[in-house]
């Protein structure tokens, strides 16, 4: 338990991104279009992410300026803010060591924006999960030196699964050094067999977390790891609706382990509200339960009309959950996931509540 104080009216959003302005342009050293740059326009108005000369997205200031960023959170009454990379910049595909600099960059610039917040902030990191001994030697950096509150990962890796054996040293390390992660869907463009961004960003950014919430409860992520914490972004995706079949087949097949049970291995899974209909909520409060709910918004990109925590208030004010539960998921839950980051009495460096 740590002390961020938050009211019962504060709201902590768990699920937000940020690109740092300076990365290295690795594109034109490189001579590989892959590599994402964020160039702020010249009057600051807005930022092109541009992948070598193509424009890959069009972003706000809050997404690189930490003033921004605060002044929009205090218009919708978000207290605190844990923010993570835009899944653009997880660079799997790439060489390890060039992989390696460039999260340095990332995770540097990301503990420096979390000082600067006074409090406000909290920062997921990013390793090269390509090559698990670098993704462990940053992971060990990015907590104990830059005191980040743990990492942002995507749900495959060059084809991995993320139940792969050899992913499997990090999430044991992870475990042992009790740094938390956040899962993001990354490839709704390869979960379904249907070409075309609106099938993308509906069904297979929801089917792309499912598998890697798969990999996790049934394909014996979590059983090897006992204390490892996870998130999965998006409530999960479709897994909440799946886990049933999913479920049915390990008692059918007899390949279901008796103890934990699956039951028992998604309710250690942390989800975002992210779903965007109360009922939906519904199902995650059956699935993962209430206390495994924190608030996700996907600022700076989505809009904030209406305010991440509505889905929350319209849940309770449909009598889906409690209003304990409302508090709990609006502030509370968060904290049982990561240890938020409160600014120091005396200097504007972060303080970490409960360093691991
Ligand atoms: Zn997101």
């Amino acid at each position: 338990v740590n002390e961020f104080a938050a009211s019962a009216d504060d709201v902590v959003d768990a699920h937000a991104h940020f690109m740092p302005p300076d990365l290295p342009d690795l594109a034109s050293l490189n001579a590989d279009h892959r590599w994402p740059l964020l160039i702020p326009d010249a009057d600051g108005s807005s930022g092109r992410v541009m992948r070598g000369d193509s424009l890959f997205r069009v972003v706000r200031p809050a997404c690189w300026d930490v003033g921004a960023r605060i002044a929009e959170l205090d218009q919708v009454g978000i207290g605190h803010q844990v923010i993570s990379p835009i899944p653009v910049i997880l660079t799997y595909w790439a060489d390890p060591d060039r992989a390696l600099e460039y999260c340095r960059h990332i995770n540097d610039w990301l503990a420096h924006a979390v000082r600067q917040s006074g409090g406000r902030l909290s920062g997921l990191g990013t390793v090269p999960l390509q090559d698990t001994s670098r993704a462990i030697s940053e992971m060990t950096r990015a907590v104990r030196e830059l005191g980040l509150s743990g990492l942002e990962i995507g749900t495959e890796v060059n084809g991995m699964e993320l139940d792969h054996d050899e992913l499997r040293p990090f999430f044991r390390a992870a475990d042992r050094l009790d740094v938390p992660l956040f899962v993001h869907a990354t490839d709704g463009n390869c979960a379904t067999r249907v070409a075309g961004e609106q099938v993308a960003f509906g069904l297979g950014m929801l089917t792309d977390i499912a598998l890697a919430a798969a990999a996790f409860v049934f394909g014996g992520v979590l059983r090897e790891c006992p204390n490892l914490r996870v998130c999965l972004s998006h409530g999960g995706g479709s897994f909440a609706w799946c886990f049933s079949r999913l479920n049915l087949f390990g008692k059918i097949s007899g390949a279901a382990p008796s103890s934990p049970t699956p039951e028992e291995l998604c309710r250690r899974l942390f989800v975002d509200s992210l779903v965007f209909d109360s009922d939906h909520m519904r199902q995650l409060v059956h699935r993962f339960g209430a206390g495994q709910i924190v608030i996700g918004s996907d600022h700076p990109f989505l809009s904030t009309d209406p305010a991440p925590q509505a889905i929350v208030d319209d849940a309770w004010s449909r009598g889906i959950i409690t209003a304990e539960e409302r508090t709990a998921i609006r502030s509370g839950n968060v904290s049982r996931f990561v240890t938020l980051q409160t600014a120091g009495p005396t200097d504007e460096s972060p303080r970490v509540v409960n360093p691991p």
